[in-house]
């Protein structure tokens, strides 16, 4: 490189959080998160240690419990206050204690690069008032940054996903950090992020969802000892640490095992905790908090005066939304695509870097990660509906790789000793209308009751590999297979939606070319269709050959499986179910489409009734 050739500055991406702050930069034209011993993630706590040395970072957060008069955190909610925290026997303004933090990052920043850097944009909560965001621009000039900018988060959120869509996009960020809640619905065209409505609680995160855990691992150790853990300082401290663990680890498995030795003593006599707690319990342990945060999301689109349609894309923000009952929720609530590829707790700094690029004059590229373009998961015999082709998702689409998850399923008979473990791609949770990836069985399970556990893991990774693991619970036994090629199943899979969608496409232009060129042939088509429709039914009665071949297979298996389950039925369900049967036949002889279906519904009721039996 000659002399003369200029290096564009660089410029610091911080996301200055209440519990959490990281710093970016762009490389090559991409948001990267800068990280110290392999940790991206700066803790927002500052303390002074028992001989006065200053600790900021994990290293403050963990004497927080313990030495409370000695550590400050969450100082960002103080921002803009006219106030004085204590630090042992000083006193600091708010910007003071956030000077602190900023000045952490930004050698964080220097160490990593090899030289000084003074220039920074820093993102603020999109509801920050004036006051706040001057108090935000104070801490960076204390800790020796040029703030540039002072960005929304949200922005911040956008402009990591895609800074430049090819057309107008409205998005969603919905931002649930440690202390804090944030959505807001934000407009994007050409680089520049409007926000259109914006909502949140100061005083819920995943914070919360920690102290659930805590006060119900509390209340079993209470019920089981008659000892209360709240009452001591250094049990609570330890327990906090083990139910945040317990929590992040119960957004990959169905389950986890708190275990503290010696957490507390009783007559003399030391006491261990060894707690299980499953996801079920723990999603209903958060349900009404979970609850809270769809209520601001109703204010927000409310607000927006938007639909759920009108929104492209959700983008998920914040450490807390691994947690995977939110994914489900807001995918149940928007029906929108909903994103978390890019780290949660990491966007918003990488976003706030994209900034400093754009404003640096620099080509900034969209982020690249790889993720599983469609969900994963396995055929599961749903529990409310009955319906033995459930689609039960394992990895959701849009995960970013590698990924691993587990999820639990139950035996249905007592003594069943086989499992048949069938792994299938797609987004429709009917398992018929998604693609086969792979199957296998799982034998010889212990003579046990209906319900014995068995647990699925999908293991996939980067070059497309995917591991099926099948465990019993109860005994260990279990059984792996590989499949092979995922990317490219991936693709095959997006090809026939594709091939799909252009059919749909030339058989509605055939139709309207028909429409000009022979009405009354089409007059024949519709009074077909017609006579198809008749029982009310408004299916996509496709008339081709391969639909007809499909319903024929599913008929025929339906009788073969009703057959079955009538020679093992007691005498009168029996009856009945043959009776369905040859009523079933005649209507496939007579070769009425309208009439086979509401029977072949009939005897699915009844298969599923007597499944449960
Ligand atoms: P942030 O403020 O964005 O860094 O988010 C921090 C919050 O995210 C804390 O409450 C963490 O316990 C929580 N968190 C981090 N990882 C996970 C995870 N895998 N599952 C659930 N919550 C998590």
């Amino acid at each position: 490189m000659s002399a003369s050739e200029t290096v564009p500055e660089v410029i610091l991406g911080i996301d200055l959080g209440t519990t959490n702050s990281e710093v970016a930069i762009l490389r090559d034209g991409r948001p990267v998160v800068l990280s110290e011993d392999g940790d991206p993630i700066v803790p927002s706590v500052v303390g002074l240690d028992p001989q006065g040395k200053l600790l900021v970072g994990r290293a403050a957060r963990n004497q927080f419990v313990l030495a409370p008069e000695r550590t400050i955190r969450s100082i960002k909610r103080k921002m803009g206050q006219e106030v004085h925290v204590k630090l042992g026997d000083q006193s600091f303004t708010p910007q003071e204690i956030s000077a602190i933090i900023l000045r952490t990052l930004k050698e964080r920043a220097e160490k990593s690069l090899g030289h000084a850097v003074s220039k920074a944009v820093i993102t603020v909560p999109a509801f920050f008032t004036e006051g706040q965001r001057e108090a935000t621009r104070e801490a960076g000039r204390l800790a020796g940054l040029d703030v540039l900018r002072i960005i929304n988060e949200p922005t911040a959120a956008v402009l990591t996903y895609d800074p430049h869509p090819p057309e107008m996009e409205r998005l969603l960020v919905y931002d649930l950090g440690g202390g804090t809640f944030d959505v807001s619905i934000a407009q994007v065209e050409q680089g520049v992020v409007e926000i259109l409505a914006s909502h949140g609680d100061t005083q819920l995160g995943g914070d919360d969802f920690d102290q659930k855990l805590l006060d119900f691992v509390c209340d079993t150790f209470e019920s089981q000892h008659k000892v209360d853990l709240r009452q001591s300082l250094s049990a609570r401290s330890r327990l906090l640490h083990a139910v945040e663990e317990a929590k992040k680890k119960l957004s990959y498995q169905p389950y986890v095992m708190i275990t503290e030795e010696f957490i507390a003593e009783k007559e003399g006599l030391p006491l261990n905790l060894e707690i299980e707690v499953t996801r079920g319990q723990f999603e209903e342990l958060i349900e009404p908090l979970i609850k809270r945060t769809l209520d601001c999301l109703e204010s927000a689109m409310t607000d927006a005066k938007l639909q759920a349609t009108d929104i492209a894309k959700v983008l998920l923000v914040g450490g807390a939304t691994r947690t995977p009952m939110i994914h489900q929720v807001l995918t149940q609530r928007l029906g929108r695509p909903v994103h978390s590829e890019i780290e949660p707790d990491l966007a918003v700094a990488m976003g706030a870097a994209v900034q400093g690029g754009l404003i640096a004059g620099i080509d900034v590229g969209p982020v690249l990660v790889d993720i599983t373009p469609h969900t994963l998961g396995i055929e599961s015999l749903n529990s409310e509906t009955r319906n033995p082709y459930f689609f039960s998702p394992i990895i959701d689409r849009n995960t970013a790789l590698p990924s691993r998850r587990t999820q639990s399923y139950f035996t249905v008979h007592d003594g069943q000793d086989a499992a048949e473990i069938r792994v299938f791609q797609g987004e429709y949770s009917d398992t018929r209308r998604n693609t086969l990836c792979g199957e296998f069985r799982i034998e010889g399970l212990a003579d046990l009751p209906s319900g014995n556990e068995i647990l699925v893991q999908l293991d996939l990774d980067l070059s497309g590999l995917l591991k099926v693991t099948a465990t019993e619970r109860a005994t260990g036994k279990s059984k792996q297979v590989v499949i092979d090629n995922m990317m490219e199943r991936f693709r095959r899979r997006e090809r026939v939606d594709a091939l799909e969608r252009l059919d749909a496409l030339f058989e509605q232009s055939a139709v309207e070319v028909d429409d000009i060129v022979d009405e009354e042939e089409l007059d024949d088509e519709f009074d077909d269709e017609f006579d198809d429709d008749a029982d009310g039914d408004d299916s996509d009665d496709s008339d081709s050959d391969t639909t007809d071949d499909a319903e024929a297979d599913e008929i025929t298996d339906l009788i073969a499986t009703a057959e079955a389950a009538a020679g093992k039925a007691n005498a009168e369900d029996a009856a009945e179910l043959r009776g369905m049967l040859s009523d079933l036949r005649a209507a496939v002889q007579s070769g009425n489409r309208a009439e086979i279906q509401p029977i072949a519904e009939a005897v699915e009721d009844l298969l599923f009734y007597l499944a449960d039996r």
